[in-house]
This record gives C-alpha cells, structure tokens and sequence, in this order.
C-alpha cells in the first residue's frame, strides 16, 4: 500500500494513521503531484494566493474508493493539520476496511496525558471525554478507561514534591533473551566479562548525575531499577550507591526492583532488597500457562513464579507486581483468563497486562498458532473486567506501535499501591534521570515541552564512549536544567 503525500509532510502521522487498520504491513511512499493507481491513502494540500488552503483525501483498497476534501484556513498547520487529515482518512478507512479501532484515530502512546490536556483546554474533563468520542472516535468504553485512570492519578500527580526527579537504573542484562523480548536487553552468557566494569561506570555516572542535581536544588522522588532483568546481576552495590547518592539524603515515595524473571529470584538477592528499603518489586508470571512459558522462550514454569512470589512475601515484601501478556502464542482465550484467575488468587498489589507488539510476533513465531486479534480484545475486556471485580483499578495506561488488536497496556493497583514513578514516568509529568545503557533521560519543560538526551542503548557502546558520552549529558542536563530550574 502506498501512502501518498503533496504539499505537505504529515507522512509519518499518516503512517501511524494507516497502522490502526493494518498494523504489520510495511508501507511505499510518494510525493509525487499525481495520486498514485493502485491500494493508496493520500493527501494533497494545495495553499491558493488568498492563504486558504484545499486539503483532498483519497483511500483506495481493492476496487473501492473514497474521497473526500476540505477548506482550510492559513493557520492549519502541525498537530490541526494532522486532525484535519485524519479527521478525513479514518471514516474512509473504517468504511472500506469494516473496522472500529477501540481508540478511534488516536496514534499517540499516552492517551491519558491527552486527555488531561484537553481537560485543561476545555476547562472540564466531561468536555474532553466528548472530544475524544466525537472528534477522535474514541470508543465509549476506552473512553471511560481514561477517564477512571485520569481520575486516579490526580492525587499521584499532586503529591510530587517541588523540583522532584525520577531516577531510573538500567540493567540491560537478561539470563536468556525471551523469544518476543522488544528491550534491548543482553544475555549475560555473552556480556558476562562486561559486568565488572559496568559497575564502575554506573556508579561513575551516579556521581555526576547526584552532582549535577545537587547545583540545580532537585530531589529524587522516586528511584527505579530496570531492564533486563536487574536480579540477573548481583544488586548490592548499585542499591548501596543510590542509597547513598539518592535516597539517604531525602525520603523518596518509592524504590522499586524489577526482578521480573522467577529464574533469577533467589532468597540471597532479595534480602539485600529490604535491608536497602526497596519498597515495590515485580515478580513476573507473563502467563501460568507452561505451554505458552515453553513457546516464548522463559525458561521456568508456572509453579516457579508461586514459589518465588511466596519467597519474596516471606521476606516480607508487601508491594508486588505481576507482568502479563496478552496475545501470546499458543495461547487461548482460555488459558489467558485462567492466568488472571490464578494472579488474582495470589493477589499481588499491582498486575499490568501489556498485549503482544505485532512486529516482534511476526517475525519469531511465523509456525505457532496465534491467538488474533478479537481473542486478544476478549482476553483483555477479561482482565479489566476480572481485575475490577477483585479490588484493582487502572491507574496507567500507555500503547505501543504494532500493538496486538490495537490495544493498550494497563497497569491496575489496589488502591494506594499505584506506582508512582509508572505514573510519572507514563504520563511524562516528571523528569526522569536515567543511568547506564539503554536508560533514557527526558527533562520536562524547556523550549521543546520534553528534553531527551542522547542515550547509548548497548552496553558495549556505552563502556566504550563513556567518557564522550558523560562529557555531553553534563553539559545537555546543565543546559536544559538551566532553562527549566530558576
Ligand atoms: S526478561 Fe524481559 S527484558 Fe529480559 S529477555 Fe525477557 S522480555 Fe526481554
């Protein structure tokens, strides 16, 4: 399918667009002054002396075609011009394909940040739910999901202290690589010898990232350890050094260790957790289903997860998550549901149902059944519906490109036990300073609205320009930060 532009360049926001309706394809483009023959959307904008602007729109699939156009004024430009494109290409393509997708044509990851923005735009959050429903497409029910989420993260939102930080860890290392794992994530088989150093350079990068915060008054609020899998490696001394760089010098509302895989869990690497004050882990199942274990590549069973979440409750962790996936393969409707059954009878704190990213499916599991996309809306409609029922509530919500369905990942909480550093981090409402390879550092406000420094995603990169790499995120934080902090 050919995706055709002239007179403008919303090409990427027409891809994402399109994606909604055919989320695995890859995609031709033209630019040319002529609409080209064959399966297509276009776009033509035509500016006339006056400064009026004519937008036309086609969509061609198979034999049928649709077409549709518009007058603008002069300031349609940016994000309006995006709404006026779409606002025509999407009832064409829900015609010519019989599609609804749940969240209309919105293609933006953070649909709750959106509509906190129209909340404020329009002075009330009833106002905004409409714009989504009308004007987006949004569907009543993904609607009232954002909605329900906006409404429990006000108080997160609002208890944030003045000049706070997230600071986020990342251990880019896993035992073994799942077989549908979308993180840049090592298996520590063959980045073992880079470890050791790995620890220097962490904690070299605490050191000028605790200084820098220091010259600009900013406190962390909440610290996390990602990845990977963090308890692939030994954690004592990088909980030590953000205790002492991080944590000693002010309570933070939370410290949470994504320990993730039940095969890296051990009695001897969570100890070391509590006596360091880590407050939230997770401990995650992915599915109870073995078969379904088996196809994606996680070496341990159902049974593992019990036993190493009954561990981790012995020591006396009170904050668990459960990750899960929805969309797996050769997974069921079935099995999915008795998954959420079994989580809710263990009754972790948090469970977060992300859905399968298409992409990632289609490359490594052409052979194995696939549950599609109407199994996946019903084993995600029974997560939200089973997970209300026991107590939980959705409390943060983002979507990925290539999502299974189309759909989202939503983190539920029992009340009081939502994450905030998930909803700050989500909802881009606090910086975050990130550390090691692989972890992003986004600083709010600025020129731009949201500042990301340059990141080394690889290990081996990021050992190997260490120092070019410090040299130019002390002067990025200085930079943005001095813009931002008065
Ligand atoms: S545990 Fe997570 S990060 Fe590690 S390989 Fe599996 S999916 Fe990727």
């Amino acid at each position: 399918m050919i995706i055709h532009t002239h007179g403008h360049t919303r090409t990427y926001e027409m891809e994402a667009l399109l994606k909604l309706f055919r989320p695995a394809e890859k995609f031709a483009f033209s630019d040319a002054a002529e609409c080209p023959e064959g399966e297509h959307i276009s776009a033509v904008l035509i500016s006339a002396a006056d400064g009026t602007q004519t937008l036309s729109c086609s969509a061609r699939i198979g034999d049928m075609v649709r077409s549709s156009g518009k007058t603008l004024d002069s300031s349609v430009q940016g994000f309006l011009l995006d709404r006026e494109i779409s606002g025509l290409l999407y009832p064409m393509l829900c015609d010519l394909t019989g599609m609804r997708p749940m969240w209309g044509m919105l293609t933006g990851i953070r649909p709750v940040n959106l509509l906190r923005k129209f909340a404020a735009r329009t002075g009330s959050v009833e106002a905004a739910a409409e714009e989504f429903r009308t004007v987006w497409h949004v569907s009543e029910e993904k609607t009232q999901l954002a909605e329900d989420i906006l409404s429990v993260q006000q108080p997160i939102l609002d208890a944030a202290p003045k000049n706070s930080v997230g600071i986020y860890l990342s251990v880019p290392f896993c035992p073994t690589r799942c077989r549908y794992c979308s993180f840049v994530s090592n298996s520590v088989a063959r980045m073992r010898h880079l470890i050791p150093e790995y620890y220097r350079r962490i904690y070299d990068e605490m050191e000028l990232v605790s200084g820098i915060m220091d010259e600009f008054g900013l406190k962390a609020d909440t610290v996390y350890i990602g990845g990977g899998t963090p308890t692939t490696i030994d954690l004592f001394q990088p909980m030590d050094w953000l205790d002492r760089f991080f944590i000693c010098v002010n309570p933070i509302r939370e410290f949470t260790v994504e320990a993730g895989r039940p095969d890296t869990i051990t009695r001897e690497n969570l100890t070391p957790m509590r006596q360091f004050g880590v407050t939230r882990i997770s401990v995650n199942p992915q599915s109870f289903q073995d078969d379904v274990l088996r196809a994606a590549g996680r070496p341990h069973t159902a049974q593992d997860v019990v036993d190493k979440y009954l561990l981790a409750r012995e020591i006396g962790f009170d904050n668990i998550n459960m990750d899960f996936i929805a969309g797996l393969p050769c997974d069921t409707v079935r099995g999915f549901c008795e998954s959420i059954d079994r989580a809710v009878e263990l009754a972790p704190e948090s469970i977060t149902v992300h859905c399968l990213a298409l992409k990632k499916a289609a490359d490594f599991y052409q052979s194995l059944p696939m549950p599609d996309a109407d199994a996946v809306s019903e084993m995600v409609a029974y997560a939200q519906k089973t997970l209300t029922a026991a107590g939980y509530r959705p409390y943060y919500l983002y979507r990925q490109k290539n999502m299974a369905a189309n759909l989202e990942n939503v983190g539920y909480a029992k009340p009081g036990f939502e994450s905030p550093y998930n909803v700050m981090m989500m909802d881009d409402s606090q910086t975050i300073l990130g550390i090691g390879a692989g972890a992003s550092t986004k600083i709010l406000g600025g020129r731009r609205g949201i500042e990301r420094l340059t990141e080394c995603k690889y290990p081996n990169d990021y050992l190997a320009r260490f120092d070019e790499l410090m040299v130019q995120k002390a002067a990025q934080m200085r930079e943005y930060l001095g813009c931002i902090v008065k």
